[in-house]
């Protein structure tokens, strides 16, 4: 019998993936506690999603899943397998969530509140008999013959059979995510891979974004170049901020962005008007200058731009704002179709950690065994969630990161002697 300081598991931090891995691993009926340095569980999982929480993405074949993390992606296989997207819709829609499909193949709770998810794991925690300890940080560990004994908190220590290490990354470390943890990871025999910002805001030197901040552009494409060549594209959705731009497209290509600026000077080339080759959109554009003969540029330009963006595109153009548009030149319009399909934004760095969704790099996944995810160094310590070596794009791919590998995480700690 096992006193109250004494466990069958104990899972370190309280988000997506430690919430999971306690969860099933006290369903198989483990004695299970779980550590929380925050006062509440689940602190980044309620903002995510812009706090509507994209929990998985509708992609049920588990090669193409894995592919959107790289090359680490394999190493997702097995978890996938047990607990892929399929079974996390199935987890949260037999406890009353139902899953809604949305743009971009991402699925968020159909009432689109972050929270119903967050309660659905803290029911799966209290039915399981989770000891849930909160305001608790770990500050160490005790190893004894090869394996660990005890995890230290500030007040107490815990002995347990089994340890998992859910702590997340570095991103939005004022969530609870500091990458303070890493250090016990390299403690207890692991590499840890330097971690960068991932799905991040970046930085721009063009003025004029400051005036079309928190203008958030749809269906519109983005095109990365070094050196004159093209690097990435994207499709989709992005945001001015007044730093820069931000929004899906954007943060997806962060990492390349990141990567590509230590080689020196990039473009970013968005076009405004993807659905438009420049002969149609010159077209186009005559239309609206005949439909609005006799009227000044700068009243000309209502259908074609959203109205934030109209000052800003007739300053770059350099045509006149007041001349009318019966008088603009071939060369004016050019000039327009141009900046509508080719306009620069150049990108000085990346926000950093604090803004960014995710963390690249973390515990190597050479070191863990992808069918268990325990560690191939200390034999009684699992991983799950954003600590690991992955990261995928934004689309519901992280989290379901969390929940496959904190299910398999919970489940081998339960079964496995
Ligand atoms: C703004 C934002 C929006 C996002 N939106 C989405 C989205 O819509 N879809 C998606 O798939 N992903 C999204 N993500 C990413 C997703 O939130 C993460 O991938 C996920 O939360 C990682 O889960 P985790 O359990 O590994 O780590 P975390 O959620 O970071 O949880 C780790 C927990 O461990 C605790 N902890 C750390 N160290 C200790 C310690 N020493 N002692 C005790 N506790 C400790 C921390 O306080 C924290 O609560 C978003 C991220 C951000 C920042």
């Amino acid at each position: 019998m096992k006193d109250y300081n004494s466990f069958d598991i104990v899972v370190i931090g309280g988000g997506p993936a430690g919430m999971m891995a306690a969860g099933r691993a006290a369903k198989l009926g483990a004695k299970v506690v779980l550590i929380e340095k925050n006062e509440i569980l689940g602190k980044k999982l309620l903002i995510t999603g812009k706090e509507r929480c994209n929990f998985t993405h509708n992609e049920f074949d588990i090669r193409k899943f894995a592919e959107k993390f790289g090359r680490n992606g394999r190493f997702l296989y097995s978890a996938l397998a047990v607990f892929g997207p399929l079974e996390v819709i199935d987890f949260f829609e037999s406890r009353g969530v139902k899953g809604k499909v949305e743009q971009g193949d991402r699925i968020f709770p159909e009432n689109g509140n972050a929270q119903d998810i967050l309660n659905v794991l803290i029911k799966y925690l209290t039915e399981g008999k989770v000891n849930i300890l909160l305001n608790s940080e770990v500050s160490g560990f005790k190893q004894e013959n090869g394996k660990i004994s005890q995890v230290l908190l500030r007040d107490r220590q815990i002995d347990a059979d089994k340890f998992i290490i859910c702590a997340g990354g570095k991103a939005y470390p004022q969530t609870g995510s500091t990458g303070e943890d890493y250090q016990w990871a390299r403690q207890l025999g692991h590499t840890v891979i330097t971690p960068v910002p991932s799905l991040t805001p970046v930085k721009t030197s063009e003025d004029w974004v400051k005036e079309v901040q928190g203008l958030s552009l749809k269906n519109v494409s983005l095109k990365l170049f070094h050196n004159g060549k093209k690097q990435d594209e994207r499709f989709g959705e992005m945001l001015f901020t007044h730093f820069g731009v931000s929004g899906p497209i954007v943060m997806d290509m962060s990492k390349n962005i990141g990567g590509l600026l230590k080689n020196g000077p990039l473009k970013l080339i968005l076009d405004l008007k993807p659905a438009l080759d420049f002969k149609k959109l010159d077209k186009r554009i005559q239309r609206d200058f005949q439909e609005f003969k006799g009227r000044m540029f700068k009243n000309s330009l209502k259908g074609l731009l959203p109205l934030s963006m109209i000052p800003v595109m007739i300053k770059l153009s350099a045509i006149e704002p007041e001349k009318k548009v019966d008088y603009i030149s071939r060369e004016e319009r050019n000039k327009l179709v141009h900046l509508l399909k080719e306009l620069e934004l150049t990108p000085t760095e990346l926000l950093g950690f604090k803004w960014s969704v995710v963390t690249s790099g973390g515990v190597s996944l050479k070191e863990v065994n992808p069918n268990t995810m325990g560690s191939k160094k200390m034999q009684n310590l699992y991983f799950a969630g954003e600590i690991l070596d992955l990261d995928g794009p934004s689309g519901g791919y992280n989290l379901q990161e969390c929940w496959s590998s904190g299910y398999l995480a919970g489940e081998s700690a339960a079964k496995l002697p």
